[in-house]
């Protein structure tokens, strides 16, 4: 994919961003788009930053380190999206600005402990299982008030909101009830946490769901395939 292409896509992504968000009465300024780059190589993401995109969605932690170092002084904003275990929380602590996957309170602490004190807090975002699929990361929506007041007081990091990866479903009617779902349950937590004046964070929408995900109240969606093109099955690093 070049560097022409890149562009064009990210155009046509932002595009769309701003035509779903003009359906929902929304401004496109509202959603922030996160570049997912995972298994691409830096010249992908030095050409997605040549037009402008500044926000890239990394999944697994040594790969990523490589493409942080990197790109280190270019004004990017890391965030982490892929399943964190608690052996690797200091690397995502001390190089990213964003984990959306927190699922355990052992995780947040410490990410907290190993937050380094000359950076700002660490956005972070509880991931909820919003289908209860067996097979997916992410707590349940009624373990979620728990673990959300366990995270709050921790200083280092700074309470942002959800996100969910839900069970794929080509209905953009029932994607969008399954996301607004996700959005209840951030209403709801503002409500439990009035003190936590950060929780403005809806992690939801990827390629194929950002619409309905816009259209639900999505704040950041994680766009890979629809800006850097198809990933290569099997290039992906299972031992993060
Ligand atoms: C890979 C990935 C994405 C991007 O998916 P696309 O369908 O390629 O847009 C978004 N979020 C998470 C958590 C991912 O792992």
């Amino acid at each position: 994919m070049n560097v022409t292409s890149i562009s064009a896509n990210l155009n046509a992504v932002q595009q769309r961003i701003a035509d779903s968000s003009a359906a929902a009465g929304r401004a496109p300024q509202e959603i922030t788009l996160v570049a997912v780059s995972k298994t691409k190589p830096v010249s992908a993401i030095e050409a997605a930053w040549q037009a402008g995109q500044r926000h890239f969605g990394e999944n697994y932690l040594q790969e990523a380190l490589e493409k942080v170092q990197q790109l280190h002084g270019k004004g990017i904003h890391w965030h982490f999206i892929g399943p964190l275990q608690s052996n690797k929380t200091r690397l995502a602590a001390e190089n990213f600005d964003w984990v959306h996957t927190i699922e355990r309170i052992k995780v947040a602490r410490r990410l907290n402990d190993q937050r380094p004190s000359a950076l700002s807090p660490l956005n972070i975002c509880l991931q909820v299982n919003i289908d209860g699929e067996a097979s997916k990361s992410g707590i349940s929506p009624q373990q979620l008030p728990e673990l959300a007041a366990a995270v709050a007081p921790l200083g280092n990091l700074r309470l942002r909101g959800l996100m969910a990866i839900p069970a794929p479903d080509n209905d953009p009617q029932q994607q969008r009830q399954t996301f607004a779902r996700l959005a209840q349950l951030l209403d709801n937590l503002r409500r439990q946490l009035p003190d936590q004046h950060h929780l403005d964070t809806l992690s939801m929408g990827m390629s194929g769901d950002m619409d309905a995900a816009i259209a639900a109240g999505s704040t950041m969606v994680r766009i890979g395939t629809d800006v850097f093109g198809k990933r290569e099955p099997g290039k992906q690093h299972h031992n993060d």
